[in-house]
């Protein structure tokens, strides 16, 4: 589906004219489309049916889009979650996703959120993604102290180097993710750790925006070796996330295919893992950015320009605390305007923000833009609401939404001043 065209020279997304809205919405906002976060993940799962993936669960990385209509429309698929904190589970089980279909990674659980985790009625999570020893002691703790099983699955640290943007590249000894086997290994000889714990599964998660397989293909290898050292009957692999998308039109002949990506898991999986065992475990995926990159954008609108020499900047009412991605790693999204119109100049976009960093894109072709014209930047679903916050004391921006039926929906409130603290 092709969610951005040009109708009588008016922006469409998803066949919605953008100019339309902001006569009744105030800008900056997000708007995500129902109908394309449903085909994305539609995709990925059928994706990991064909390719033959045993019992596959989608475990939707929350953290990328964390909004709860969002999360109910993947959990009408039925999408499972990977979330990072107490504050994301319970969004997950609002949003109907049931616990055994919840993994709970990160390096940093607290002793509070692996309680609250551990007192979900029912059989519990699908997993605790466990980082280090010290949380596994933790967990078989708590799990002692509430009469209850914890499932717990290792976060391997496979050692090795995804070609990707050094603060979210996740899988070398250097970065504080994941368990070296050896760690792994040796605690599975010690008694104190599994009183109340159970392992039933392995996790690799090497880094997020992978354009290039080769890594992930190692981090399988590893993967698939470690389970079997384990000597357990492992009920899951959990192959992680980190899917890329095409920000840049450089990128999308290097994009991997939904297809290409299931074939190298299940092959390699076959030639590391199948051949070796009789075990037959259930595949687990968290991918986020692959699911909701794509089905958003963020419209702003065009405060005034201001040219310093050779510099013309097109100042607009969206800044980083809104979409933070260019300024923290320096992330390109394509700029469009509204109003299609020969691009006859080169801007610099910023944001009201008092950063240098506080830039959209530079040196971008664009129309003469005037007060009040609106701009687009693209594929914001991802990594966008869910990373800004109130800095210089702004309000969060509206979150619309454009339903299957084509009708706009509101689904988070702007903030106003009042709501400030
Ligand atoms: C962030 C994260 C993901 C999702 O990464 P994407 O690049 O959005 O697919 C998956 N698993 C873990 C453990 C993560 O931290």
């Amino acid at each position: 589906m092709n969610e951005l065209t040009y109708k009588n020279k008016k922006l469409q997304f998803a066949g919605q004219d953008i100019s339309t809205l902001t006569k009744k919405f105030k800008t900056p906002f997000f708007i995500y489309s129902e109908e394309m976060l449903t085909e994305n993940y539609e995709q990925f799962s059928q994706g990991a049916q064909k390719a033959g993936l045993i019992d596959p669960l989608i475990c939707f990385a929350m953290k990328s889009n964390p909004n709860k209509e969002l999360v109910k429309i993947l959990a009408k698929l039925g999408s499972g979650a990977d979330i990072v904190s107490g504050g994301e589970l319970k969004r997950a089980i609002e949003a109907g996703i049931p616990a055994e279909k919840i993994v709970f990674s990160g390096v940093g659980k607290t002793q509070e959120e692996i309680e609250y985790a551990l007192k979900l009625k029912g059989q519990g999570l699908n997993s605790f993604n466990v980082e280090s020893l010290e949380e596994l002691e933790l967990i078989n703790q708590c799990a002692k102290k509430l009469k209850k099983q914890a499932r717990i699955c290792f976060r391997l640290n496979p050692v090795v180097q995804p070609k990707t943007h050094k603060y979210i590249s996740t899988g070398n000894k250097t970065h504080k993710f994941g368990l070296l086997e050896h760690d792994i290994l040796l605690s599975l000889k010690e008694k104190k750790y599994w009183s109340h714990s159970k392992l039933v599964g392995l996790s690799v998660h090497i880094g997020s925006q992978l354009l290039d397989l080769k890594a992930t293909k190692k981090a399988l290898v590893r993967l698939s070796e470690v389970a079997l050292k384990t000597e357990c009957p492992l009920e899951f692999l959990d192959v992680g996330g980190g899917l890329g998308v095409d920000y840049h039109p450089d990128e999308t002949h290097k994009l991997p295919h939904i297809e290409t990506y299931m074939n190298l898991i299940a092959e390699t999986l076959e030639k590391a893992f199948y051949a070796k065992t009789d075990l037959r475990p259930r595949i687990v995926f968290e991918p986020g950015r692959r699911i909701v990159a794509k089905a958003g954008l963020f419209v702003m609108k065009v405060l005034r320009n201001k040219v310093s020499e050779d510099n013309h900047f097109v100042i607009v009412d969206g800044g980083m605390n809104d979409f933070m991605r260019p300024s923290l790693y320096g992330a390109y999204h394509a700029l469009l305007p509204v109003k299609d119109a020969p691009k006859t100049q080169k801007c610099h976009v910023v944001g009201p923000i008092c950063e240098t960093s506080d830039c959209f894109g530079s040196d971008r072709p664009l129309p003469p833009l005037k007060s009040g014209d609106l701009l687009v930047l693209k594929d914001t679903g991802a990594y966008g609401y869910s990373m800004g916050s109130n800095y210089n004391l702004r309000g969060r921006p509206l979150e619309l939404l454009l339903e299957k039926k084509k009708k706009i929906r509101v689904i988070n409130k702007a903030q106003d001043y009042s709501e400030l603290t």
